[in-house]
């Protein structure tokens, strides 16, 4: 379709640390004097890229050591999250929500609010519009460094910081564990996103529904339930779909076997994301593409993007100012 590109204009599910480029993460890495097991952008990108033979979301996770090294200092930060917006530009983005743990920037030398007060300038400089979701992750024994990040997600929100995300592996440690930590989100009425039904099923979602999030990341298992895609539906509460992830997860074997027709086609508001473009090797672009493939023609196509405008967390005047590129 000639008019694909037209309508990649909104990322609302990207990681950070899942989508720096090779050449970003080689030049901080030689200033800084961190080793890497090669300065060849493309012997780099073999370890970057989830391997076609990767046997779980967990395996899947593992392509993230090599970029937070990078992202432990200010020019880390910096030089990566630029270089990331810079491309997104280069490929016709609009208006991207870039995710990111700051506990896991703060590993070294930086606190999770240097980590926050560097995104913040960087969006300054931004040649596209975007704001930032703080995500608080799924481990062992982080609950002060998930409310930390929540208590600056209510600080800067407003600023530049727009949401919260909860994300990690999902298969073992469920929504049941994060209850006060996500209910405390919606306490100070923020804007929640939950990583959800995608390597579980729908009672995740259920959960995630149960405890206030304003939108669900991937959630493609919600079709398993006809009371939870009724749910959706009712709340109107969106579905950030990655389909290209979910089939390197192996959350589902083919991308026929995903059901962003089937949930599109039951009114839930299904929108189209990259989730992670380097350990994906892929681009919003791509993913439309898929989309495409499955069979959705121009007006369906169209919807996405109207879908993904209506969900973001922006002003109404400003997804306004989107309707119109489209
Ligand atoms: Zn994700």
């Amino acid at each position: 379709m000639e008019n694909l590109k037209k309508y990649s204009i909104i990322d609302l599910h990207l990681h950070l640390d899942g989508s720096l480029s090779a050449k970003a993460i080689i030049e901080v890495a030689k200033e800084e004097g961190i080793k890497l097991p090669t300065y060849d952008e493309e012997e780099l990108n073999l370890f970057l890229r989830v391997p076609k033979d990767c046997k779980s979301l967990n395996e899947y996770l593992e392509r993230f050591d090599i970029p937070n090294y990078v992202l432990q200092t200010t020019n880390g930060i910096r030089k990566c999250t630029l270089d990331l917006l810079n491309r997104l530009h280069e490929q016709g983005l609009k208006y991207v929500e870039i995710r990111m743990a700051p506990q896991l920037s703060a590993q070294r030398e930086l606190s999770q609010e240097d980590v926050v007060k560097t995104l913040l300038e960087v969006r300054e400089e931004s040649p596209i519009r975007v704001n930032f979701i703080l995500c608080m992750m799924r481990f062992e024994n982080n609950k002060e460094a998930n409310l930390e990040t929540i208590e600056l997600a209510k600080k800067y929100y407003g600023r530049g910081v727009v949401a919260v995300d909860l994300a990690g592996a999902e298969a073992l440690y469920g929504n049941k564990l994060y209850e006060n930590e996500l209910k405390l989100v919606k306490k100070y009425n923020l804007p929640l996103t939950v990583h959800s039904g995608e390597a579980t099923d729908y009672k995740e979602v259920d959960l995630a529904l149960e405890y206030g999030a304003d939108r669900i990341g991937h959630g493609v298992h919600s079709i398993e339930s006809k009371k939870t895609v009724e749910m959706l539906k009712k709340l109107r509460k969106p579905l950030e779909i990655c389909p290209t992830s979910n089939i390197d997860t192996k959350s589902y074997k083919s991308y026929e076997k995903l059901p962003i027709r089937a949930l599109f086609d039951a009114g839930v508001l299904v929108t189209i994301n990259t989730d992670d473009m380097t350990v994906s090797n892929t681009t919003l672009l791509d993913e439309f593409k898929v989309v495409e493939k499955l069979g959705f023609n121009e007006s369906e196509i169209k919807q996405l993007t109207l879908n993904a405008i209506d969900a973001a967390f922006i002003s109404e005047a400003e997804k306004e100012e989107l309707r119109k590129l489209i």
